[in-house]
């Protein structure tokens, strides 16, 4: 017979989920009650001011969507794109995909602008797509694309987007908490994240955020929205300011708690304090990587702090390796997606995981592993190159 699931304490240094600050388990555990009791309606209005923090937001329509991120990307192409018009989408890596798969079925033609994978979304060629289909109704890009660790210059995306009278749609599953995201001052008229990266938060709910300019176009829908469940017409009856509180769905409950815990431990350090967390981190991390022999897919200037793509000779078993760390150090990192599957490991420096602790225990497990396993390094130095730079940043 099957008894009780106890999972293994594992270190989370891959693409997410991240490791889960103990708060929020705790928060997680607390006694459930039901969706409309007015205790819950009164954290669940905190949740959402806490969200406009988080965003830097004063939309209104901003929630958690009850499904993980890729359910908030969908909402957003549901409600904000109609049969027969135009999304020009910038791909420079895996999640750029998803969007193009989106669109198409929302019976709407996706224009693609793709870049190298690795590289930021090429401004000019955007702004050319735009010229080119001035009957778009949209620009749709990945501000933190997590298969590749490249960080695209979403204010100068969201201008384009304002110039050429194109709504801005914004992936930042990945930025939310762990790099500048500016909703309001940048001009994205559409935002979804997740709880599972930056947030620290357990996996399963989405954030999204609607501008007045999007909530306007999904007001004026010529056709109903295709998903009933992802509807935001429906959804703000009970998630609207206006009273009411309908019944949509039963919410998440003890996830939400989760999720207002998590954004109460963002808003305790300050936004722009995890910001330089996840720099710093990333600085020490970065030392120590290079004085392992291993090297970056992404250049300085528009490397992700919370993704580390690296990149090892075609000589590692990168299987083998990430294996060992497992099973030795109990460490999880992840794989390469798509074109860098077998090229590089993401190696993630996210929320809670963002610490010098995990930073020195990956540089050690990893260095010692490779050693194990023929390719010599010196793991010692690794660390001492990481904690030159803690030093310097005192
Ligand atoms: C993780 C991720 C998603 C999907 O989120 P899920 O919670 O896994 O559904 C979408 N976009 C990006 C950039 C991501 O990193």
């Amino acid at each position: 017979m099957a008894g009780s699931f106890h999972p293994p304490v594992r270190t989370l240094m891959g693409p997410g989920p991240s490791d889960v600050n103990p708060r929020i388990l705790e928060a997680l555990s607390r006694p459930t009650i039901g969706h409309l009791d007015p205790a819950f309606i009164e954290m669940m209005d905190e949740v959402k001011s806490l969200l406009q923090y988080a965003f830097r937001t004063e939309n209104e329509l901003t929630i958690p969507v009850s499904a993980p991120g890729s359910a908030g990307m969908e909402t957003v192409f549901v409600n904000l794109v109609e049969p027969g018009e135009k999304v020009i989408i910038c791909q420079n890596g895996v999640f750029g995909g998803r969007m193009k798969e989106n669109v198409e079925r929302c019976g709407a033609e996706p224009i693609m602008v793709e870049d190298e994978w690795g590289l930021p979304v090429d401004i000019a060629k955007a702004e050319q797509a735009l010229t080119d289909h001035p009957d778009a109704v949209a620009l749709a890009f990945v501000h933190a694309e997590t298969s590749t660790g490249a960080r695209s210059d979403a204010e100068a995306l969201c201008k384009l987007a304002q110039q050429h009278d194109c709504l801005a749609i914004v992936d930042s599953v990945t930025g939310l908490g762990g790099i500048q995201l500016e909703v309001d001052a940048w001009g994205i008229d559409a935002i979804y994240s997740g709880t599972q990266k930056c947030l620290s938060c357990v996996p399963g709910l989405s954030p999204v955020s609607f501008s007045a300019k999007a909530v306007e176009k999904i007001k004026n829908r010529t056709h109903k929205v295709q998903s009933w469940f992802l509807d935001t017409n429906l959804v703000m009856g009970y998630w609207g300011s206006e009273g009411g509180r309908s019944y949509h769905h039963t919410a998440p409950v003890n996830s939400l708690y989760a999720l207002h815990e998590a954004l109460t431990i963002l808003k305790e350090e300050g936004l722009e304090n995890a910001w330089q967390r996840h720099a710093n981190n990333h600085a020490a991390f970065a030392a120590g990587i290079q004085s392992l022999g291993l090297g970056f897919v992404v250049e300085p200037e528009y490397r992700l702090p919370q993704l580390n793509a690296v990149s090892f000779p075609d000589s590692v078993d990168d299987g083998a390796v990430r294996s060992a760390l497992l099973k030795n150090y109990d460490l999880e990192i992840g794989a390469g997606l798509g074109a860098l599957a077998g090229k590089v490991w993401r190696i993630g420096l996210m929320g809670f995981a963002s610490n010098p602790t995990n930073v020195n225990l990956c540089l050690s497990a990893l260095g010692n592993v490779l050693n194990t396993l023929g390719h010599e390094c010196d793991p010692a130095a690794a660390v001492a190159a990481a904690s030159e730079v803690y030093s310097s940043q005192q």
